[in-house]
């Protein structure tokens, strides 16, 4: 403890808030893991740095948050038989994932009690290990017959704090999906729910009535994973729902972008989330939310600030987590990235509101440096480098 990072020579610092996405600044302090101060150098107390970094004139960002991951065991996924996909993942600027459910473990249990050991086992071995360094936020147990107001009383004193997507469980009607969802919120358990039609084979639609009869804190997936509603159902969810609007990268690009511009109409940009839904059938997606970034921004033309603010302030506010925002106590969690080589436009913002990837040169979580420059995206025109 008392570790002291400083980043200096930062060419713009991107905050994750919506209402102010850029501030003013070209160097962020952090002590003990926690972001302590940031703004001009000449104004800092630099001394004393345990770790410094030139960032040579890149981006910083909060590390980004994939908002709808189904991990299952460490860095592996059994759904590709793949190795390292979180680590790659955060070769793709992510810091934070949060599981929609750890449904592709071999012969998971569907019966109260295995249901409720598997949530807790999955938050302890999540917690006690962090793949490369990536906070994941596991231990999401799915609705299943059967499941009682004393299991999730249960369940979330024993440290579990989501609920997988609803109607991948054995519960699938609003009524009963429903009352669940009020025992978990009442023990401070956050949910989502699967919306759209079915993802793979043993999987169901869900439709408008049954997102809005079961009242989730997220809706997952409103683009769909991968089939979407139709478009008068996606646009009376957003029109209903106070929820975070969840558009994933496995999903319907054209029912994403719909989202998106109802949202806007309406009024609820700070409602819209991003995630991944990896691995899924379509894969794993270590840029998956850098991609889901610049697909928003130059697609439905939102500035590129703002695109970055729906992977990192929007989910950190809805989601109720400690990161994704530049504010003194928050966890010094960051993304140091700049315009990648021969991409067109001025600046980083630019080339991503031309549909183009950002370079990574850097991720830091809890004030540690936890991966350098990018083996996943295009190369940066520049790189942070520690000194
Ligand atoms: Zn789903």
């Amino acid at each position: 403890m008392g570790d002291k990072l400083v980043i200096r020579n930062i060419g713009m610092i991107l905050s994750g808030k919506i209402e102010e996405p850029i501030f003013d600044g070209d160097c962020m302090i952090a002590e003990d893991g926690r972001i302590s101060a940031w703004g001009r150098a000449a104004d800092l107390d630099c001394d004393g740095a345990d770790v410094s970094v030139d960032a040579n004139g890149v981006t910083l960002a909060p590390g980004l948050i994939d908002s709808h991951v189904h991990p299952v065991v460490g860095d592996y996924t059994p759904r590709q038989q793949q190795l390292h996909w979180i680590d790659s993942t955060l070769h793709g600027g992510v810091t934070t994932l949060i599981s929609a459910g750890e449904v592709h473990m071999p012969g998971r249990p569907n019966d109260p009690v295995g249901t409720k050991a598997m949530a807790i086992a999955a938050q302890r071995w999540y917690e006690n290990l962090r793949p490369s360094g990536m906070k994941v936020h596991a231990g999401a147990p799915l609705l299943q017959k059967g499941l009682e107001e004393e299991d999730f009383k249960e369940m979330a004193e024993a440290g579990v704090r989501l609920i997988g997507e609803v109607g991948l469980g054995t519960v699938k009607d609003g009524k009963t999906a429903n009352q669940m969802i009020g025992w978990a919120r009442k023990y401070g358990m956050q949910s989502t729910i699967h919306t759209g039609g079915p993802s793979i084979p043993g999987s169901g639609l869900i439709d408008a009535d049954m997102v809005l009869e079961t009242g989730t804190d997220v809706v997952g997936h409103i683009n769909g994973g991968h089939s979407a509603l139709p478009d008068d159902q996606i646009i009376c969810i957003c029109e209903n729902c106070k929820a975070a609007l969840e558009i994933v990268h496995n999903g319907n690009e054209r029912a994403a972008l719909l989202t998106l511009n109802t949202a806007r109409e309406l009024d609820k940009l700070d409602q819209i989330i991003l995630g991944t839904d990896g691995p899924a059938g379509s894969g794993v997606q270590p840029l998956g939310i850098l991609r889901m970034v610049a697909m928003l921004s130059s697609l439905g033309d939102v500035a590129a600030e703002l695109a970055f603010c729906f992977a990192t302030g929007n989910t950190a506010r809805r989601r109720k987590l400690d990161t994704g925002l530049i504010e003194a106590g928050k966890a010094a969690d960051f993304v140091l990235m700049d315009q990648a080589q021969h991409a067109p436009g001025r600046n980083l913002l630019e080339s991503v509101q031309l549909g183009n990837l950002p370079g990574v040169g850097m991720t830091v979580i809890d004030g540690k440096i936890t991966s350098q420059r990018s083996r996943n995206t295009p190369p940066a025109q520049r790189l942070p480098e520690l000194v």
